[in-house]
């Protein structure tokens, strides 16, 4: 490590303790800006870097809540308004057990340069509980979202911040909480994306951050001379992102052949067709099911307690499930085996050695800032319908979509070699992402 990034994460870490995933997080970034700092003074003179690690605003709340036998809950509640340089806080909400500020600050600072890539103007931002929505009655998520936005509610809005989902906040949950603001707030305005159709959703939006992941594959094996097509897909997850990806992955000839949740994975060398894909959707978004029902349905695929997807032999891997689930010993196990493309769905799903692996090996990887950045895209597709108070057919919404991720991929590619690293899309990402909004900042003063 060079005395740059050591001195810098020495400070970070002293004033941030354990918060391990945000570290991660910034630590990649510095390692990849310490060449935009040695080419322009400018930005340590305006300690564009100290700034840009201090969430411009971090709201903590308690949200109590009365589950269905009449006994009373607290949780944890967070926003993270992390920064607002280049257009309203934007960024998800996720609801799991393991939350904490440390992960909602790691993937609210992701979420600055992940927004900047995507070409729209929007800041960053990202929020959450620890309330965990698997085995609760629909009542109970409902309580729990209400009691969340009665507190949340004063610190949100279409120009101000503007939540989406995340793990554990699919339609159902934006349902109950947009419910809420508009019952607080007496206006219906785009204060949330990801909405349902008849109020506000846009087409493509489910789809788009599993589309997205697909999409920015494609462009990295075009730029190599391949496609997706006839190639065998690992895919992690069951939830929205993996679901999407699949289907992509159906729509541009790829074959899929895995797919996971939290207790385990399914491996189905006949392929997930269309389908098993219906199949799965069904199991995980309507019945709320566990994956390894899949094999009931399907005796010829198999399923295995815990993790190993990483260590099947395919052509390309797309972890959707949470972050750092490719460990060193996966990523060597994809190189291995001949995986020629990882796209990353979920945020930050590599752990740092593993991103080394890749990087060694000239594996054809798009990090998730850049690579998943399509659901956020589409998100900012979402507020200009709401702006406009129309809404766009399907096709219109995937084209810019598709375009949207070319766009990313290109910044990536070009900023990699403008900077001497030609094909390291890590170091295209966050340079890109970050010049955007560093100049910003200095444009806009000390604020
Ligand atoms: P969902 O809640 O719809 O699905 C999450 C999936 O990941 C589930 O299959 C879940 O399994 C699995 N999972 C969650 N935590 C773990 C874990 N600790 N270990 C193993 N598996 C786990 O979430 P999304 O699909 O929306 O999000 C998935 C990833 O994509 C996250 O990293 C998220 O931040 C990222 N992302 C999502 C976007 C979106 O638009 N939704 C946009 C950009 C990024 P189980 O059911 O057992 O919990």
């Amino acid at each position: 490590m060079s005395k740059f990034v050591d001195d810098f994460m020495a400070n970070l870490k002293a004033k941030n303790p354990a918060e391990e995933t945000f570290h991660q997080a910034v630590h990649e970034v510095v390692e990849s800006i310490e060449v935009v700092f040695e080419r322009n003074p400018k930005y340590a003179k305006g300690k564009i870097l100290e700034r840009i690690v201090e969430p411009e605003r971090t709201i903590l709340f308690r949200v109590p809540w009365v589950d269905d036998q009449g006994e009373i809950h607290v949780q944890k509640g967070f926003r993270i308004e992390f920064n607002s340089a280049i257009g309203p806080y934007k960024g998800g909400l996720r609801l799991h057990p393991t939350v904490n500020l440390g992960i909602l600050k790691f993937l609210g600072f992701e979420q600055i340069l992940k927004n900047a890539l995507t070409t729209l103007p929007m800041g960053g931002g990202k929020g959450g509980s620890d309330f965990d929505p698997k085995g609760k009655s629909d009542n109970e998520v409902m309580r729990f979202c209400h009691s969340f936005m009665c507190e949340l509610f004063r610190h949100i809005g279409p120009d101000t911040d503007v939540p989406a989902g995340d793990i554990g906040v699919g339609a159902r949950e934006i349902g109950f909480l947009f419910g809420m603001y508009k019952k607080l707030r007496n206006e219906f305005t785009g204060v949330f994306t990801g909405k349902g159709r008849n109020w506000g959703g846009s087409l493509i939006r489910p789809e788009a951050t599993g589309y997205g992941v697909t999409y920015f594959a494609e462009e990295m094996l075009k730029a190599a001379g391949d496609t997706l097509k006839g190639k065998t897909c690992l895919v992690s997850g069951s939830g929205n992102v993996a679901q999407y990806c699949v289907e992509k992955c159906l729509d541009l000839g790829a074959k899929p052949i895995t797919i996971s949740d939290s207790s385990g994975f399914i491996v189905d060398e006949d392929g997930i067709d269309r389908d098993k894909l219906a199949f799965v959707m069904d199991l995980k978004n309507v019945k709320r099911g566990r994956i390894k029902e899949y094999v009931k349905k399907y005796p010829n695929a198999k399923y295995t307690e815990g993790v190993g997807v990483w260590k099947i032999k395919a052509d390309a891997a797309f972890p959707c499930a949470t972050q750092n689930e490719i460990s060193a010993e996966d990523a060597q196990a994809l190189v291995s085996n001949g995986c020629k493309v990882v796209s990353e769905g979920a945020n930050m799903p590599t752990v740092p050695e593993g991103v080394n692996i890749f990087i060694k090996n000239k594996m054809l990887y798009g990090p998730s800032k850049a690579a998943n950045a399509g659901g956020v895209a589409t998100s900012g597709l979402e507020m200009s319908q709401n702006s406009l108070r129309l809404s766009w057919t399907r096709e219109e919404v995937d084209e810019k979509l598709h375009n949207i991720m070319k766009a990313i991929f290109k910044q990536c590619h070009d900023t990699a070699e403008e900077y001497g690293t030609p094909g390291n899309y890590v170091n295209g990402a966050n340079i890109a992402g970050f010049v955007k909004v560093a100049d910003s900042m200095l444009d806009q003063g000390v604020v």
